[in-house]
Formats: structure tokens, sequence, C-alpha cells
């Protein structure tokens, strides 16, 4: 399993923080229309060499179409697209670094694995012996060595999967552009192959950029995450940045699970006061966040930091609310319980099931107090 995120020197790789790095693939104030229709709306973005980028939305939001520019199946309407600080706008598909894994993977049917992963090199007229040796070097890097002679009919999901990636990386492309690589896998067989898929991008040394609408995929691979809605960058940071940090209730709400508890500031910053009536409580938040008194704000926490317990905390007053247990959701690893305020809103709270569950301390239509520190949460104010 990949280390990726723990080990030393990838925990040190923020190219983006570097005020002096350039970016490998750079997006100049893009805006590609199809008809009045605008399909990506004034996107500025630099990926940089050896990052694992994802680009993560809504079906329709613009993804596909901010990845088809870089490959050069479209270019912008209006501004720019660099690979390594050139411009290839009009410059055609097979002229770029860069290489695309579609989600079909369009393997040749009639082909075997290793006249597949052959295919470029042989368009591009490579010698025979250097054509063996490349082959068999990525047969080994997907772990496939002894299905060289099957029909992709013969192979598995899985196994057609890699011998896409094996065919997308035969060329040595600067850029492996993944649309949904992993859409055809069952989730088991996904998950393993995104340990895999982090490992090939780290041992070769390559940028990748990945187009998901899984977010918890988005998570598991990226070093950064672009999340979009409607044609925009909407947040571009880490994965815990953008779990931990959201800029907006949008994001929050398509990373994770959250609760938002809408107040009006009472004090602003360092501690922001959120008086909330709809809740029944004053939140009280570490938090910079620029607001003031008055002020119409969004507390947003996810379930999993909200402890939850039958007993009532030594102030009820702040950061604590109380209502009735009315749904409970067993998840194995976790349970989930609804708790529906006196006001009628719903609170989740997520425990950790760390003993096998024999008797539940807390079960339905049970009272229960929900509470929190001041470091749980988050101040939103879209
Ligand atoms: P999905 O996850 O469903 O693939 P996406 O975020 O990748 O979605 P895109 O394929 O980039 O979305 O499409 C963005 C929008 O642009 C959609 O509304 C789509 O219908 C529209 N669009 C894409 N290509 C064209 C085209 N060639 N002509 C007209 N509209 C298009």
């Amino acid at each position: 399993m990949s280390t990726k995120t723990l080990g030393p020197v990838r925990r040190k790789f923020q190219p983006w923080t570097d005020p002096t790095a350039k970016p490998l693939i750079e997006f100049r104030n893009v805006i590609k229309r199809f008809g009045d229709f605008t399909a990506v709306n004034d996107v500025s973005l630099g990926i940089y060499e050896r990052e694992f980028f994802a680009l993560l939305g809504p079906s329709g939001c613009g993804k596909t179409t901010l990845m088809r520019m870089v490959a050069g199946f479209d270019d912008p309407t209006t501004g720019d697209v660099l690979l390594a600080g050139q411009s290839v706008k009009g410059l055609p598909p097979y002229s770029r670094p860069v290489n695309m894994m579609f989600q079909s993977y369009a393997l040749f049917p009639h082909m075997s694995v290793e006249k597949n992963i052959a295919f470029g090199l042989e368009m591009d007229r490579l010698p025979k012996g250097e054509i063996a040796a490349r082959v068999e070097e990525m047969l080994k890097l997907v772990k496939l060595e002894s299905f060289a002679k099957r029909k992709p009919h013969q192979l598995s999901g899985g196994q057609r999967q890699r011998v896409a990636l094996a065919r997308s990386l035969a060329k040595k492309p600067k850029v492996l552009l993944l649309d949904e690589p992993l859409g055809a896998l069952d989730r088991k067989l996904r998950e393993e192959t995104q340990f895999e898929l982090m490992d090939l991008q780290m041992t070769l040394g390559m940028t990748f950029l990945i187009v998901t609408h899984d977010q918890e995929e988005a998570m598991t691979v990226a070093d950064r995450i672009a999340v979009m809605d409607h044609g925009k960058l909407i947040q571009v940071a880490t994965p815990s940045e953008i779990y931990e940090q959201p800029i907006s209730r949008y994001v929050a709400d398509f990373i994770g699970d959250v609760n938002i508890i809408e107040g009006r500031v009472e004090s602003a910053a360092p501690v922001v006061t959120i008086v909330s009536e709809a809740a029944g409580t004053r939140v009280e938040v570490n938090s910079d966040t620029a607001v003031n008194a008055g002020d119409t704000v969004y507390f947003a926490i996810r379930p999993e930091k909200i402890a939850i317990s039958p007993d009532a905390p030594a102030e009820t007053g702040i950061n604590a609310l109380s209502g009735t247990v009315f749904d409970i959701g067993y998840l194995g690893d976790v349970s989930v319980f609804h708790v529906r305020l006196d006001g009628g809103r719903t609170i989740r709270a997520t425990v950790a099931n760390r003993h096998r569950l024999i008797d539940r301390p807390i079960s339905w239509d049970d009272r229960v107090w929900l509470t929190w520190g001041r470091d749980s949460g988050v101040v939103l104010t879209r």
C-alpha cells in the first residue's frame, strides 16, 4: 500500500506554496463556450510537475471540458492553456506531451494485451526492439506479464483497466489525463486500484490529472483537489484543507457529510460567537473568518466532531444541543445518529464503533446531548 501522504519526501511536496515554482500545466482565464452555453467560466489554475491533481464536481460542471483542453481535443474560446510555459492552443493532440485515458478504456478487442500496449509506439514507428522492451516494462509495471497474449474479452474489468493504463503510459507522456478511470470497477477493486495508481504515479514521477465525481477517490489519490461548480473553480486546496476548511457551504456539503447551523454573529474573531435561534444554542468558534456583529453566518460541523451523550454537559448554553434520537444508521465501522432538536431541526453525529456492538448505550427515542469544542467547526459566510 502506498504511503504517499505519509513519507517525509512527499510531505514536503507543496510546489504551489513556492512563489518561484512554475506550473507544468497552466490555465489562464480560460472560457469555453458551446454556442451560448458557458461550460468553463474564467478558470485560472496552475498544476505542477509530479503533482496528482483532481478535478472534482457534479456532473456537467465542466471537468472533462477542462481536461480535453489539455489533451488538445478542444481549445478555449478565450484565454490560454500552457504546457511547460508554452501555449498549446491549436496544437493537435498527438503533438502534445500528454496522453488521455478514457473511461471506456477503448481497447482494441481483436488485439492481444501486448499489441494493445504497443499500438501507439508502432504508430510512432519506434524500432522493434525498443517497442518490445517498452511493452515488457509496461506489462511488469501493471503486473500483467502473464496476460500478454490474451485478448481484452479474456480479462477481468480490473485487468482491462490496467491494460488501458499501460497503453497510456507506454509513450511516456509528461502528463497523464485520467477521465473517471475507475468508474467501471467495483468498490473494493476501485479502492485497491487507487493505491496502485498513486504508487505508479510516484514511481514514474509523472504528473497525473484525474477527473472524478467521487469525492472519496479524489481525497485518496490527489495532492490537491479543485472543486468545481457551473464551470467555475470554487476551491483549490489539499484534501485536508478542503475537508477541514471548506470556504463555502457548497464545498462543505459536496465533500463529506456536514451539519450547517445558521445564526447571527454576536462577537467577531478570534472567538466568533454565533446565536442560533433555530438550533437553540450559542456557538463559540475559534475562527479568524472576517465577520461583523449582526452578520448572518453558517456554522459548519462534521458529524464525527460532535460528541453524543445521554448526560447533560456542565455548561448547557454554549456548543451544546439537546434532542431525541429518531434514527440510527449502523455502518459497521461507525454508527450515525440522527437527532431531532426540540425546534425540529436534525443534526447528525457519528460515533466510531470501537467495540463489538452488543448493547447500544444510546438507542431510538433516547434524549441526548450533542456537544463539541471551539475548534471543531468552521464559520462560513456563504
Ligand atoms: P460528467 O461528470 O457528467 O462527465 P463534466 O463535469 O465532465 O460532467 P463536461 O463534460 O465538461 O462535464 O460538460 C460541461 C457542460 O458542457 C455540460 O453541460 C455539457 O452538456 C456541455 N458540453 C460539453 N461538451 C459539449 C459540446 N461538444 N457541445 C455542447 N455542449 C457541450
